[in-house]
């Protein structure tokens, strides 16, 4: 039987390279976004025309009782889900001091809750069948810190302790948990960024390019698939080099 694949964000970006890639290897595919409806849908469309199964749902990942009806969503269409792609997030570039508490909260509310939320709501399925991939996406930034962007690297460090804490609570159910961190990846998150910036960062870049979403999704796809059955706890940057 097919293994099902929810992929949040996957309405655009790096999420929805990975709901086309996951919709041709055969998944069942639940493609979340928050507010671009039609965009998830074409996305549907792309995976349903190839032959593949997928079907769009809308739900903001930091709120629990969406995320609890879209998993009943999965089981009731799909029987539930054995892949997780936790990869929904928003960033933000702003001084320190200009973080309001509203901006903190809601960085931290969709970045890292949103995680827990969906995380915590799949698991029964999948402690039950004893078998789940969970991968969360995170950033360098995590890694490393960005400057003006405080409560986005902490969020994405918080989503790396939790893949590492998670890892080792659910090994022995048959689960592993992975995280991404991505470099600089050409989607809408960056549309802010100037063509000079683009520029310097690729220049910054040992493979001298800007990454896409699928040298993303490849990553993920890796994670879930049977190749990497051995490998729990880790995040896997993709960043052509860029943090070493
Ligand atoms: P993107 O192009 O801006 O797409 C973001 C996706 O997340 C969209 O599908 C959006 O849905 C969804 N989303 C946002 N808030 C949501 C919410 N509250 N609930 C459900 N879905 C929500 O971003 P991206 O660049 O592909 O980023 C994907 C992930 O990679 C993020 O976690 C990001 O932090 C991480 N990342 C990106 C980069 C990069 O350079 N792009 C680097 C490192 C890490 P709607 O379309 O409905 O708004």
């Amino acid at each position: 039987m097919a293994k099902t694949a929810l992929i949040t964000g996957a309405s655009r970006g790096i999420g929805r390279a990975a709901a086309v890639l996951f919709g041709a290897k055969g998944y069942n595919v639940i493609v979340n976004y928050a507010s671009s409806a039609k965009k998830a849908e074409e996305v549907c469309e792309i995976i349903n025309s190839a032959g593949g199964s997928a079907l769009p749902f809308c739900a903001d990942v930091s709120d629990r009782g969406a995320v609890n009806a879209m998993t009943a969503f999965a089981e009731e269409k799909f029987g539930g889900v054995d892949v997780l792609v936790n990869n929904a997030g928003i960033a933000e570039q702003i001084m320190f001091c200009d973080i309001t508490e509203e901006k903190w909260d809601r960085m931290f509310d969709v970045d890292v809750k949103g995680v827990y939320n969906c995380t915590q709501s799949v698991l029964p399925h999948m402690v039950h069948n004893k078998f789940g991939r969970i991968i969360n996406v995170s950033s360098m930034w995590g890694i490393t810190g960005a400057s003006c962007e405080v409560h986005y690297s902490a969020a994405k460090a918080a989503v790396i302790g939790f893949t590492k804490a998670l890892a080792k609570e659910l090994g022995p159910s048959g689960i592993t948990v992975n995280a991404v961190a991505p470099g600089v990846i050409a989607t809408e998150m960056n549309g802010m960024l100037d063509e000079e910036t683009m520029a310097v960062l690729k220049e910054e870049t040992p493979l001298e390019r800007i990454g896409t979403p699928e040298d993303v999704a490849e990553a993920v796809f890796f994670l879930a698939s049977d190749k990497a059955s051995f490998i729990t706890g880790e995040t896997v940057s993709v960043n052509g080099g860029f943090v070493i």
